[in-house]
């Protein structure tokens, strides 16, 4: 069992441990474009924020965030 030291948070670099670590990927089709590790404040503020994108009455080619085996995923 591995204890690797704690990786930073990718938005504000604060070191955060794994268990409260979340993982952003951005893909676009279907291709990984970016990943992120985000502490749990960054990622709060990131899912806020594309969820102020996704208006309804926005276009149907605005990104969604998927969540998937606790990654969350924007295509
Ligand atoms: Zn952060």
């Amino acid at each position: 069992m591995t204890d690797d030291a704690d990786d930073p948070c990718s938005h504000c670099g604060e070191d955060v441990a794994d268990a409260l670590a979340r993982t952003v990927r951005l893909s676009v089709d279907r291709a990984e474009i970016d990943s992120q590790r985000l502490c749990p404040a960054c990622f709060a503020e990131w899912i806020g924020r594309y969820e102020s994108e996704m208006q309804p009455d926005s276009e149907p080619d605005q990104p969604v965030v998927e969540e998937v085996d606790g990654e969350f995923i924007v295509d």
